[in-house]
């Protein structure tokens, strides 16, 4: 028996670090919390084996590397968890047996990420992750670019400290935009909103956290002097003191109530814009909460009832093997049409070889198919009870269902890849479905469909191609007329003023989505220096790192690229950031540097600002320096050479203040006098604010 409680120690805490530090699940939230509760049950029989590092006794770690670790002044603690209503209840009677008739608080379980946000005076000083409980990472810098978070409490009775904690998530809708972006960089999406926002939280730039959209609820205020002593009525007073506090939250007096709220609340969850996992019960009342106190990893005055996932049982009928844009393989489970959550599924995704191996699913298996926050589902066990025999081990395509190359895998990737980039059809097909799409040349008159026939029939064989097509040629073609090919001709012509950003995006260079081509665009403003760029000055742009700088240099070294990039600038597309026009002579000889990382502002689009205003921007602190625009994580020998030098030390809101009053360069030029303020004009060109 002690073996097989280690084993089971052993395989939860490598579990956890997947979880918490990696952001990457190896098996779903049920399996886990099953394994949890079976090593529960055998701890409890055999208490001769019990050890405080058990992970039923400790909160799962996230703590990571590049952060400064710091304690919590109040433990961070987990909460003990079921799936059963019948639990649940008996959990309600429990507490009423030992405390008498009390009052509940019932809450969404939101299904992201906690944190623990420190105010000081009614100031945001600090925001720690929960680590492992005694111990978070400071996370301060990304937090406050959460736009719900408040940096400045305002209202009556705010202690001089208090600790708000809650959860950070990702919503839908950012979720959805990330995960595309990644998938056009040919980049592996997220699995989940929950780890999206935890794999954001721990980003080290924090203009790219920004940018994803996170979200944050409170749902529990400690400090030592607050202003109520229960739960509710301080949550209430949080709110008006401009957090974000759900207005989801009941208060409940039986166990009627509390089911009532379940019952609804898994139902009404399925509109919410973020995932909800479960509900959470709490005692209100604090000194009822101290009369039932905690163990190491959970308070004993709350509960989490967690939704179980809606799954579907069915029969894998065979599986495709798909080949992307980027020349990625996806397997593609068919399965016997099954109803789940309100539609019929056909398909789901199997990810990658990995997967299907760590779920050993087979041809002619009854599979569980689940609806995550994707929306195309997918496979998260099989029902090995009623294999047959004859359903064998799946073997995985060893060269391209398409064009027959041999696969490669790089290492260190998921995905196997088809190298023949340049002779593989759906490659082909896709880069052009890319270079068309709406985020790029959006050349809405060519659909998928079409450009499947354009290149069929040999009209178009890559991106250059399409700026040659005539009228009579898309007329030709099985359902096109004269009128949808003149609407295409309309709409190449007019793709010749789409952004240099854009047209980056468009060329589908590995790596290189939405984000990073504006990045690129703003740094080198020019196709022409981002191809003569090194992997080193690459990696100089916000955002590049080896794998991107490499991805680049391999793409403009193809000499097909280049020819292709020759024809598209002969045709007239910009590669080439429009210059915009002076907004201000207000750094109009001032000389200014800039160091570390910044909330609101890529350092590219700051040194922009300097530009804009008429400002030079230097690379070290000199006797020149007018001014250190200092960010978070600046290097402290630059910061004592500054004050040394005597240079004005200012920060990111000193700095926004100075451009916010400039007097605006007159203009000669109408349509300008109607430009918006300047940092609107960057955020419309950016979408960074
Ligand atoms: P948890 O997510 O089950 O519950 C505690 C957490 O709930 C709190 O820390 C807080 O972040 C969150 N929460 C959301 N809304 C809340 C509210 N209204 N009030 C209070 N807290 C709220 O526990 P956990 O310790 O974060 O994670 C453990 C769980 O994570 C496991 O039960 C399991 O489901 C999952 N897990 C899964 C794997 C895996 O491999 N799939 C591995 C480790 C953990």
């Amino acid at each position: 028996m002690k073996q097989k409680i280690e084993a089971l120690r052993e395989r939860l805490n490598l579990l956890n670090y997947k979880y918490y530090v990696e952001a990457k699940p190896e098996v779903s939230d049920f399996e886990y919390d099953m394994l949890l509760k079976e090593l529960q049950d055998l701890e409890a029989l055999h208490p001769e084996f019990d050890d405080p590092n058990s992970p039923t006794k400790r909160v799962g770690s996230d703590l990571a590397s590049g952060f400064e670790s710091v304690a919590h002044r109040f433990p961070m603690l987990s909460l003990s968890n079921t799936y059963s209503l019948g639990e649940l209840g008996e959990f309600v009677g429990r507490i009423e047996r030992e405390v008498g008739k009390t009052e509940f608080v019932c809450e969404l379980k939101f299904d992201g990420t906690a944190i623990s946000i420190i105010y000081e005076k009614g100031r945001l000083t600090r925001a720690v992750t929960r680590g492992d409980g005694s111990r978070g990472d400071d996370v301060t810098a990304n937090i406050r670019t959460i736009r719900s978070v408040p940096l400045v409490l305002r209202g009556e009775g705010i202690p001089d400290y208090v600790e708000m904690r809650g959860e950070v998530i990702m919503p839908h809708a950012s979720f959805r935009r990330l995960n595309a972006e990644r998938e056009s960089a040919g980049e592996a999406p997220f699995a989940n909103p929950r780890n999206a926002a935890a794999g954001t939280i721990k980003l080290l730039n924090s203009a790219e956290v920004a940018r994803r959209g996170l979200d944050c609820y409170l749902y529990h205020m400690v400090g030592d002097n607050l202003p109520y002593d229960n739960h509710w009525d301080n949550l209430c007073v949080a709110r008006s003191w401009g957090l974000k506090i759900s207005d989801k939250m009941v208060k409940c007096h039986t166990w009627k109530e509390i089911e009532e709220f379940i019952t609804r609340t898994d139902v009404e969850r399925a509109e919410f814009p973020y995932d909800t996992d479960g509900a959470v019960i709490k005692v209100n009342d604090y000194g009822t909460q101290r009369r039932l106190g905690s163990t190491a990893k959970s308070p004993r005055w709350a509960v989490a009832y967690k939704f179980k996932a809606e799954q579907a049982l069915t029969q894998l009928l065979s599986v495709d093997f798909q080949v992307g844009r980027t020349g990625a393989i996806t397997p593609v489970a068919n399965l016997n049409p099954v109803q789940l959550a309100g539609t019929v599924v056909k398909r789901a995704s199997l990810h990658n070889a990995d997967q299907i191996a760590l779920l050993d699913v087979r041809v002619g298996d009854m599979v569980y198919v689940e609806k995550g926050g994707e929306i195309i589902p997918k496979i998260v066990g099989v029902d090995v009870e009623q294999r047959r025999e004859e359903c064998v081990p799946l073997e995985y395509v060893t060269h391209c269902p398409e064009c027959g190359s041999e696969l490669v895998r790089i290492e260190g990737e998921a995905k196997h890849y088809c190298p023949n980039s340049e002779g593989c059809p759906p490659q082909i097909v896709g880069r052009i479905i890319h270079f068309i799409s709406r985020k790029a040349m959006n050349i809405e008159g060519i659909g998928e469909e079409t450009a499947e026939l354009l290149y069929r029939s040999g009209l178009v064989e890559n991106v250059a191609d399409l700026y040659a097509l005539q009228a009579v040629q898309i007329a030709s073609l099985p359902r096109m007329g004269v009128k949808s090919a003149e609407k295409i001709l309309r709409e190449l012509e007019a793709s010749r003023e789409v952004p240099f950003s854009r047209v980056l995006f468009a060329l589908g260079i590995r790596f290189v989505g939405e984000t990073t081509a504006k990045y690129l665009a703003s740094h080198f403003r020019s196709l022409d220096r981002l191809m003569s760029a090194s992997e080193v000055e690459l990696a100089e742009a916000d955002e590049v790192g080896e794998k991107i700088a490499l991805s680049i240099r391999s793409y403009f070294e193809n000499e097909k690229n280049v020819a292709i990039i020759n024809r598209l600038k002969e045709v007239g597309l910009q590669f080439a950031e429009c210059e915009q026009s002076r907004l201000s002579s207000l750094l109009e000889g001032v000389s200014v540097v800039i160091s570390g990382s910044f909330e609101r502002h890529s350092r590219d689009e700051l040194k922009r600002l300097i530009e804009l205003h008429g400002g030079k921007n230097l690379a070290a602190v000199s006797g020149a320096t007018d001014y250190l625009l200092a960010g978070d994580k600046i290097g402290p020998a630059k910061l004592q050479k500054a004050t040394k030098l005597g240079v004005k030390i200012i920060s990111e809101s000193d700095f926004e203040r100075m451009i916010e009053d400039a007097p605006r360069e007159s203009t000669e030029n109408p349509q300008e006098e109607q430009t918006p303020r300047k940092s609107e004009k960057i955020a419309v060109q950016g979408e960074l604010f």
